[in-house]
């Protein structure tokens, strides 16, 4: 009724709120250009199109055709690519659709362990168990947190897997797919790179390039490091005729029918932006997440690879397990209005009470943070977790900091309210 539906508006709101008075560092989180947000109270999101531009079900697509090949293109452009497929709806819809194009029930593929970083898509309780695909774990190089190179090779020789699947959800450092390409090469298998936490940084070129090291297909997320809706993206280079066909039709009318018009159009006016401005905000995420690993490590936090720069991307990890835990260190950041998630370190075996968290810079860096900022940052994360100052008195810390990084920038109309509530009645 409508006291119910005004205090469900009113809880969002307070939301919006909080967030505008908080530290964003959730790894897999960013926020949107004014552009892109306002296509998401568009008509587009309330239509359906199934199928491809020119071959829809529907009527009524005169317009979202035009935007769909369009997005399509400035993919095409953006990523170097030949294939481009903007209809899954997330990053695990996405990753679901690769696995009914590519496996068959009963098949093994090669994957990262979860307590490695993996995304629970690829765990047997997750989309890859659905399928029915069995999994074999590349070893592990925990000093260097990536696979370990000559491992994978024996372990890719020995398996030979129809398909070679990378990517993580807390993914420091590039995957050596060049040092592996070789084995690629030699068993055939089908390669696939989840590039949902890194789709913003190979956008603006200062990660890898999968699509150019050898790998076939791409499945991601698009509002990670890449700003865009919250929405999925297929990426393919080299592929044969049979294997787009099979993609095309994994996602439709495999997992799924409408496609969220209004996420697909908020995606390619995304794509747009990032042509003229990943280049500057991707450098930037990485610079930051230098910068706060090397801030955290000066005040004695436990940053992981410490020789090795702590990152190439826009995360970092910090082991917690001294100073309480990753789950009692988030809980109390978050009462700080810092908010950040526990994390699974290698050689954790609980997802509830790990011993890390995961810090992520990308949307720091999209409302205006630099360098002295992560150092501030270092600072308020420090009070909380080790020193153990009271979160509340830290939170008016906080919000002061705040209060100058609320607008987005690296897009058309920057400077616009970054978690502004659009009111329309
Ligand atoms: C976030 C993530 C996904 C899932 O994306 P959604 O859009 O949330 O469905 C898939 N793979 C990896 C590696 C991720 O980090």
């Amino acid at each position: 009724m409508k006291d119910d539906a005004y205090w469900i508006r009113d809880q969002v709101k307070a939301h919006n709120k909080w967030f505008e008075e908080s530290i964003p560092t959730i790894a897999s989180e960013n926020v949107m250009s004014p552009l892109a947000k306002e296509m998401m109270i568009s008509d587009f999101h309330d239509r359906y199109a199934e199928g491809m531009p020119g071959k829809r079900y529907y009527q009524g697509n005169i317009y979202v055709d035009k935007v769909e090949n369009k997005c399509m293109e400035l993919g095409q452009k953006l990523f170097g690519c030949s294939f481009v497929d903007v209809r899954p709806t997330s990053g695990t819809v996405a990753n679901m659709a690769v696995l009914f194009a590519l496996c068959e029930p009963g098949d093994t593929i090669t994957t990262t362990a979860l307590a490695n970083g993996a995304h629970i898509s690829t765990a047997q309780f997750g989309a890859v168990g659905l399928r029915g695909v069995k999994t074999i774990n590349y070893p592990w190089d925990q000093e260097k947190m990536t696979i370990d190179v000559d491992g994978a090779r024996k372990l890719l020789l020995e398996s030979r897997p129809k398909v070679a699947q990378f990517g993580l959800s807390l993914f420091l450092f590039p995957v050596p797919l060049k040092e592996l390409r070789p084995t690629f090469d030699e068993i055939g298998c089908t390669v696939w790179y989840d590039a949902a936490h890194v789709l913003g940084l190979i956008a603006g070129g200062q990660f890898q390039d999968p699509l150019h090291e050898g790998v076939h297909v791409v499945s991601s997320s698009t509002h990670k490091t890449f700003p865009g809706p919250n929405h999925g993206i297929l990426l393919g280079n080299n592929l044969t005729d049979d294997l787009e066909k099979r993609l095309r039709r994994a996602v439709f009318p495999g997992v799924t029918s409408s496609h969220h018009l209004h996420s697909m159009a908020g995606l390619a006016i995304t794509m747009a932006e990032m042509e003229e401005f990943g280049k500057t905000y991707a450098a930037q995420i990485v610079r930051n997440s230098q910068a706060l690993g090397q801030a955290l490590h000066e005040l004695g936090m436990d940053v992981l690879c410490p020789n090795l720069g702590f990152t190439k991307s826009h995360t970092i990890a910090v082991n917690v397990s001294k100073v309480g835990g990753g789950d009692q260190v988030a809980k109390d950041l978050e009462a700080a209005n810092i908010i950040t998630n526990k994390n699974m370190l290698p050689g954790d075996e609980s997802s509830i009470r790990p011993s890390g968290i995961r810090i992520g810079t990308q949307e720091m860096t999209r409302i205006g943070m630099k360098e002295s900022e992560m150092k501030e940052v270092a600072r308020l994360i420090h009070k909380v977790a080790v020193k153990k100052e009271k979160p509340e008195d830290v939170k008016q810390e906080v919000k002061e900091l705040k209060k100058h990084f609320i607008t987005v920038q690296y897009c058309y109309g920057a400077g616009a309210p970054a978690y502004k509530y659009h009111d329309l009645i």
